[in-house]
């Protein structure tokens, strides 16, 4: 056996294990990935609810990271939930710090599909100028992208999504993922912009309410591809095939009675 390839994810804890770090530890253990986990929060909820959430303190984050970087060489990283601005800013440094240039997938998480909010208002500037020019791929959904843009929303047309796209870049981000799982249609479509092309993935809904953590699936699933040394469509193509087919797997169960996990 040879040795995997490491992402080190820097994520919320969800006990009801179906989104932020055990998802993140899910996917890239089923994708052949090895991952590092360093908690920025914890959270109480379950399929229905985030009821509170419990932040980690930076320092012990910072600590957290600092251990791993002096010993394990890490080849892709995930961001995930960071809750406040100084979580934020603190992500940001340790960032910088890296021992070397890796791909960074920042998962915009703002809020839960169930409403409660997980990154604090005061906390969006940071995100937008200090964290967004380090990253190598930002993950929004529609709203996010909204919300980053500072607009009320996204027309789901194709092209107010590619100008979106555009404008995220043009915000700082290097490649883009705006994901229209959010949207009215048929399909699940996320355009991808990356060294100025836009390609498009797609995907046929599934009707189910097991779609907890999907968001953080697909950002650990992409980050796991690049970090295997895939290529920026390639890694999303295949993490998007991986995430549909997590959420295809778990249609039949009945974990908790609000919005249950994917099966990895
Ligand atoms: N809890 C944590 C810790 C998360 O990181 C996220 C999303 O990133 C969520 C909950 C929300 O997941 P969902 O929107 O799939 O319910």
């Amino acid at each position: 056996m040879t040795t995997p390839s490491t992402i080190l994810t820097i994520a919320g804890s969800d006990g009801s294990g179906g989104a932020g770090i055990q998802a993140d530890i899910k996917t890239a253990a089923a994708l052949g990935c090895y991952a590092l986990s360093v908690i920025t929060a914890i959270t109480a909820q379950n399929t229905c609810e985030v009821q509170s959430t419990y932040p980690m303190t930076c320092e012990c984050v910072t600590a957290q990271c600092r251990t791993l970087y002096s010993d394990i060489v890490i080849d892709a990283v995930k961001i995930g939930m960071l809750g406040s601005s100084a979580m934020t800013a603190t992500a940001a440094s340790l960032l910088r710090e890296l021992p070397r240039p890796v791909p960074i997938v920042l998962d915009t998480v703002l809020r839960s599909t169930s409403g409660s909010s997980l990154l604090a208002t005061d906390a969006l500037p940071v995100m937008k100028q200090e964290l967004l020019p380090l990253v190598t791929l930002i993950t929004p959904n529609l709203p996010e992208a909204a919300m980053l843009l500072g607009m009320e929303s996204i027309p789901e047309a194709q092209e107010a999504v590619e100008e979106a796209a555009l404008a995220l870049h043009r915000m700082g981000a290097h490649s883009v993922l705006v994901k229209g799982g959010h949207g009215s249609g048929p399909l699940s479509s996320d355009c991808l912009l990356h060294n100025g092309r836009i390609t498009w993935f797609s995907a046929d809904k599934i009707a189910t309410r097991n779609t907890h953590g999907t968001g953080c699936t697909l950002s650990t699933a992409i980050a796991s591809f690049l970090a295997g040394g895939a290529g920026m469509e390639e890694a999303v193509e295949r993490a998007k095939k991986y995430a549909t087919a997590a959420i295809k797997a778990a249609v039949a169960w009945e974990i908790g009675s609000g919005s249950g996990p994917l099966n990895h």
